[in-house]
This record gives structure tokens, sequence and C-alpha cells, in this order.
């Protein structure tokens, strides 16, 4: 930005912006490393002090973006006849930092801190409920999390759904009128899609995974292909965890975490590609937006587009596995012995309704997540109320899936998410499989060797055009914008309709 040919006044407030947006960012950069090391490294004993030292950084980060200083500087550099002299740049940092300041600002400050301490409360009341699979442990502290939702929906506002209120924080400028339609259709066309697999006499078989896979060889295995993806072995680094995860410090040091079972091969694969969707995003965000509230992704649907993209559009496809399954046969000769590539192709993208959610395939995944789109939506909006859930949630399964939990930890409680009062969260997962449709139908138009790359091992072309559309601009344009952006229109359901319909179709033969 040129910021000589400012007026002095504002160039100064620009720069004092820039620097609290640079402290803002180095807080969070230091708690995220801790973050990470207390899941990935810390010795046990000593991380409830290390707990209390985030918690202390977060508050530090949290006093400066809703302080005096950042709310006279947003007002003044938000004025239009400042905003017309700002590059792109500054206006889009202020675009966002402003969203979150006002939404900040609008919490009580006293009701906050009862919400953190009633959050952290609830978590262990999950985690009891949830081993003694008893939902009415949990119950009373979901009522207040709901609650405290449904009364946060009212204070931040909405124009037509009090769900759309909690939506924006994860997805902004998505709402239930925008979404309803587009879910609809694809829990339709599942629900429709899953009958006839289910009739099909021409069932992939499973039986390869039930072996023992040994877990060095699926580590080496697992970084071998990594790099080989995209991801920036110089900029991050893959570790084991029980909950696989992707953690950004800064563009050049992003982490991810993988998971390796030895009766569940798939487990580590397809977790470490998801999570290196994650990672690469974050790698190749636009150095400049460093230190900025602009260094991540453009929202949670997006970042997730980009995970399922890798792990699905790519990591199952035949093509991938045309590449990759003559190096997992050299890592396993034993048990892939006698097993095709076509087969087991097949057998990684067999359909099989599941009580989990995180262990469903790429087709009834979308289901778990409409079952809980639609209890949220009624229990922010006040049409059921929280002792319903277990009920309604073993219907729901019934209806859409086919399946019937046999108790409440397979069933309601099995989600970790409204313990934490993620409520709005869920629907990113399908906006994210929605999205990577949308732009698998984008690349294929514009890269019509999207396939034949993939069967030769060469994933720059294609790393290249997803870091040119999407990661290289971080949050600089909202959701909306940029998949309009880059696929010249708004988000369809259509495009994953087509691709499920395809794909399961040429797999069960139907
Ligand atoms: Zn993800």
């Amino acid at each position: 930005m040129e910021l000589k040919s400012l007026d002095p006044n504002i160039r100064t407030a620009v720069e004092q912006y820039k620097a609290l947006e640079e402290k803002i960012a180095h807080l969070s950069m230091i708690s995220s490393l801790v973050g990470w090391d207390q899941k990935v490294t810390a010795p046990k004993k000593g991380r409830d002090l290390f707990a209390k030292a985030i918690g202390t950084f977060r508050t530090e980060q949290f006093k400066l973006s809703v302080s005096e200083e950042m709310g006279s500087l947003l007002r003044l550099l938000s004025a239009p006849e400042v905003q017309a002299d700002l590059d792109e740049i500054t206006q889009a940092q202020l675009r966002e930092r402003t969203a979150e300041y006002e939404r900040f600002k609008k919490i009580p400050e006293d009701m906050y801190r009862d919400y953190v301490v009633l959050t952290s409360k609830a978590n262990h009341a999950w985690e009891e409920a949830r081993e003694r699979s008893d939902f009415s442990l949990f119950q009373p502290y979901l009522e207040k999390i709901v609650d405290f939702n449904r009364k946060m929906a009212e204070i931040f506002g909405y124009d037509q759904h009090p769900y759309d209120a909690l939506l924006h924080e994860f997805e902004p400028g998505l709402s239930v009128a925008v979404l309803d339609p587009l879910f609809a259709k694809l829990r339709e066309s599942s629900v429709g899609l899953l009958e006839r697999i289910n009739r099909s006499g021409n069932k992939p078989s499973t039986a390869v995974f039930e072996q023992a896979f040994e877990v060095d060889q699926q580590k080496k295995f697992n970084h071998y292909f990594l790099p080989i993806l995209g991801f920036d072995m110089n900029a991050g680094r893959l570790d084991e965890t029980v909950h696989p995860f992707a953690q950004s410090m800064n563009t050049g040091d992003v982490r991810i975490t993988t998971r390796y079972l030895q009766n569940n091969v798939r487990s580590a694969v397809f977790g470490t590609i998801h999570e290196a969707g994650h990672g690469i995003y974050e790698q190749n965000i636009d150095p400049r937006f460093e230190e900025t509230v602009l260094s991540s992704g453009a929202s949670f649907g997006i970042h997730e587009s980009q995970s399922r993209f890798l792990e699905n559009m790519i990591g199952r496809s035949e093509s991938f596995w045309t590449y990759f399954y003559p190096k997992l046969q050299e890592h396993f000769p034993k048990q892939l012995e006698g097993v095709s590539q076509h087969d087991f192709y097949r057998a990684i993208n067999s359909v099989q309704p599941t009580m989990i959610r995180v262990e469903a395939d790429e087709l009834t995944y979308n289901l778990h997540i409409m079952i809980r789109y639609e209890i949220e939506k009624a229990l922010i909006n006040g049409d059921i109320e929280v002792a319903e859930l277990p009920a309604i949630w073993n219907e729901k399964m019934q209806e859409y899936l086919g399946i019937t939990p046999a108790n409440d930890t397979e069933g309601v409680l099995q989600d970790v998410h409204w313990s934490f009062g993620g409520f709005g969260y869920f629907p990113s997962y399908s906006l994210g499989n929605l999205y990577a449709a949308q732009l698998l139908n984008t690349i294929l138009r514009e890269k019509p060797d999207f396939y034949a790359d993939i069967e030769a091992g060469r994933f720059e072309g294609i790393q290249e055009w997803l870091k040119d559309k999407i990661h290289r601009h971080g949050k600089l344009y909202t959701p909306e914008q940029l998949i309009r952006q880059v696929t010249g229109e708004d988000l369809k359901a259509d495009y994953l309709v087509d691709y499920l319909e395809e794909k399961y179709s040429r797999i069960y033969g139907l």
C-alpha cells in the first residue's frame, strides 16, 4: 500500500491498527503452538498449568480485539471517505476485524464469563455421560448451553431465522434460507441412492481390511505420499494424535496429525490426506497476509472443501490408486497379495450406514450432518427441547440411514461439538463437500488432464490451480465471493448430487 499518499492522520491510524493486528497475531501464534504441544508432545502432569497459560494468552488476545484503541481505530478507518483511499488488503482486514469486534462487543461480559465456566464443566459432563451412555448426565448442561445460544442469537441479531446468527460465525453470509434447499436436495438424493445401493447385488468386498497392517509400515507409507500430494515438509510436519487435526502457526509452520490403527489401515491414509488438504491450504496463503486477520481460510466450509477435495475427489478416485496402489502393495505385500487395484478401489468406496459420523463413508456422511443440522435449527428456534433429543436423534437415524442406535453413546452423545457450544459448526462439513464437488466441476473444465495427472502422480499443476484460485487469497474474499469468482456461480447442490450418483452407480453397477 502507498501509505505515503495518505493523509498523515490516517497514515498513523493505519500504522497503529496494523501494529495492533500484529500483536494479536503473535499472541495467537504462541497459544496455537502451546495448544499443539498439549495435544501432541506434552507430558500429562504439566498440562493443566499450560492450559491456564493458554487461557491467559487468549484473554489478552480477546482484550486487544475489543479494546477502546481497536474500537476507535476501526471507527476512524471504516468511514467511507477513508475506505476509498485504502488498498484492497487493508479494506478486507478492516471488514473482518470490524465484524468480529462488533460481535464480541455485543456479548455481555458476565454472561460470557459464566459461559466459559459452563462449557468447561459441560465438556467433563459430556465425557462422563458418553462413557456411561447416560444422556441425563449431560442434559442439564446442554439445556443451559442451548439457552445461552438462543439468547446470543437474539443479541447478535438476524433477518429471518435465529440459527442464521450462529451460522455466521462459521460461514459468514450464509443463512437457513440458502442452506435449506441445498441440504434438502442433497438429503433426498442421498437417501434414494442409499436405498438403491442397499438393494444392489454387486457390493464391493471389504475383507481386505479385516487384517492387521503393521503400524511402522503405515507410517512409512504416509510419510512417503504426503510430500507428493503437495504438502511442504519444510513448512510443516506430520505427527500422531488420537484425534487427527491441522494447526497452522504461520504459513511456514503448518502441523498436521494422524492416527495409526493396526486393524484399520484406511484411518491413517485418509486421515492424513484429509488433514494435508487443510495444511496445504494454510501453507499456500499469500505471505503478505502474515500477521493479519486474513492469514486463514475463507470460512470453515471453504477450509473443509480443501480437505474433502484432496481426501475424496482425489484420494478416493481410481486414478489416485492407479499411481499409489503398487506403492501400497510394496509396503504391505502379504496383506494385498491377490487383491486387484480395482477391487481395492471399490473396497475403499464401499457404502455402509454406520452409527458414528466420523466413521461414515462419503455418501452417508452428509446424512449424519442433516440430522444434526435439523436438530440444531429446531433447538435454537425453540421448536424442540433438549430432553427430546435422544428420541429425535434415533428417529432421524432410522429415517435417513435405516439404522437405530442401541444406546446414547453411539447416538446423540457421540460428538463433542455441543459440549463446547459449537452450534452452527456441523453444516461446514457438508458445505465442504458441496463446495468441493463444484470446484471439481470447474477444474475438470479448466484442466482436462486432471485425472491423467493424478494417475501419473503429478500433483503440482492441480495444487497450483488450487493455490491460485483459493489458497493464496486466505480470508481476502467472503466464501460467497470466492466460490462465485472461481466457479462462475453461487453454490449449488447439483454438482455433489451428480458426482455421488455417477460415482456410486459405477461402483455398484446401478
Ligand atoms: Zn476437516
